[in-house]
């Protein structure tokens, strides 16, 4: 169920439990500003999540409320999560589902981080 990327940040969300620690999860990464884990349910032969270490709800949430240095912080992550997975050669997708129409399910915010075989059009 889509949740509604206007609530306020729910501490209880499975991905803030897995930044406390609480939930194990496959870590490819982590630094000041982010964390970066497998998908449980990979959707691509490399399907990594990047979440922000700040309680964002969403992407819309991130770029409202984070300073600047928490925004580049989990940019810069993201970039580097792809680089040392070996995609940048031939490429990847990056997604952020926001709300209702855009699927969200998690109500913390993660960038999907496609890659390892050609992805088809956007939406199909
Ligand atoms: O963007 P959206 O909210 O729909 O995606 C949530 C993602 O979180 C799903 O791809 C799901 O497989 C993943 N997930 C996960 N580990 C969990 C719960 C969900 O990787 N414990």
């Amino acid at each position: 169920m889509p949740i509604d990327a206007t609530q306020p940040y729910d501490s209880g969300n499975i991905f803030a439990k897995i930044l406390r620690g609480e939930i194990s999860a496959k870590t490819v990464y982590e630094d000041d500003y982010a964390l970066a884990f497998h998908d449980i349910a990979p959707q691509a032969p490399h399907h990594v999540l990047v979440i922000p270490k700040g309680a964002y709800v969403s992407w819309d949430d991130l770029s409202a409320r984070a300073s600047d240095t928490e925004i580049a912080g989990f940019v810069r992550a993201v970039g580097h999560v792809a680089r040392e997975a070996g995609l940048v050669g031939e490429g990847y997708r990056l997604l952020a589902n926001v709300g209702q129409h855009g699927g969200q399910e998690v109500p913390h915010l993660h960038v999907h981080l496609f890659g390892g075989e050609p992805l088809g059009p956007m939406l199909s």
